[in-house]
């Protein structure tokens, strides 16, 4: 069993020029420990038994798993695999049927989320006019649609859970779970993990995935792609300047998607890293390694520091 206890880093950056800054941002994140052992009722294996966190694990292939009554995919292989929402309850039983029969309350750790405040946010994306929001509603089909796609691909899967790479390297600029004020008014919690880096910055597969969405402008999250680990479980990409895979491409990890950009409803250059299990919000935090020290320095001007990650709805 592996063990990183206490580990605190902090990442603050501070108000820079121009409109589109974040005013003030002081995030603290906690890398948590891994939970190796998150249950005695299969064959634990790995991940965070935490609010954003994904744990796997292994039954004999016939056996049937359920947690809180939802149905958990037996994979070929018996790997099964959960994930929590930002603000899952703080338990959830456990049940296997089948030739080892088990059930067990899980306790999920709850976590503390920071406040940002983000101004400077285009008012056209704080409230959309009508013609926004008949575009928003076209795009949120074409995001659905990729959703709706069931990749059964236990190779994918297991490369996944092997480890995460950083998508981009460079400093931290918002984190998952906080809560968001736009221009002063309350906003969806943000969900994604930001890196802060120039335009043009290369954006590379964390994972191996096939692409389920490429999308070069939405709305909200700007130059989009989608990345299907399989069995519901997909990493996001957003805000980017330029998208270089197609729907259905096939990508190894460290394959090129795009570059950073500041692209949809954002102020600033940085990639926007998202991850979901069905539909829930995993934190890629959890599952990447630490981010290499020291990152990469912000060339001057590029604005990138200052640069932040309003939420979008729904990628
Ligand atoms: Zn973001």
């Amino acid at each position: 069993m592996q063990l990183q206890r206490g580990k605190i880093a902090s990442v603050a950056a501070e108000q820079g020029v121009g409109a589109g800054i974040v005013r003030r941002v002081i995030l603290t994140l906690i890398v948590l420990s891994t939970d190796v052992a998150w249950t005695s009722c299969l064959h634990a294996q790995g991940g965070h038994l935490t609010q954003g966190g994904l744990v796997w694990g292994r039954v004999a292939p016939d056996s049937q798993v359920t947690l809180d009554g939802e149905a958990l995919t037996v994979q070929v292989d018996g790997t099964v695999v959960a994930g929590f929402g930002r603000d899952a309850a703080s338990s959830a039983e456990l049940v296997v049927s089948g030739a080892m029969p088990c059930h067990q309350i899980l306790h999920i750790r709850p976590r503390e989320y920071a406040v940002q405040r983000v101004e400077g946010v285009p008012r056209k994306t704080v409230r959309p006019s009508p013609e926004h929001m008949a575009r928003i509603r076209r795009e949120q089909i074409l995001i659905n649609a990729a959703r709706a796609r069931r990749l059964d691909r236990p190779d994918l899967m297991t490369a996944a859970l092997a480890g995460f790479q950083w998508p981009a390297i460079g400093p931290i600029s918002g984190v998952y779970g906080s809560q968001r004020y736009y221009n002063g008014s309350p906003g969806r919690p943000h969900y994604g993990v930001d890196v802060a880096m120039p335009t043009g910055t290369p954006v590379v597969a964390p994972a191996p995935g096939v692409v389920t969405l490429a999308e070069p402008d939405l709305f909200y999250s700007g130059g989009t792609v989608f990345l299907d680990h399989g069995y519901g479980f997909s990493s996001a990409f957003l805000h980017m300047s330029q998208v270089e895979v197609t729907v259905g491409q096939e990508l190894a990890a460290g394959d090129k998607i795009g570059e950073i950009g500041s692209t949809g409803r954002s102020t600033g250059a940085h990639l926007d890293w998202r991850m979901n299990w069905r539909d829930r919000r995993i934190d890629p935090q959890l599952l990447a390694p630490p981010m290499p020290e020291p990152v990469p320095t912000l060339s001057a001007g590029s604005g990138a520091a200052e640069s932040s990650a309003p939420d979008v709805p729904n990628p």
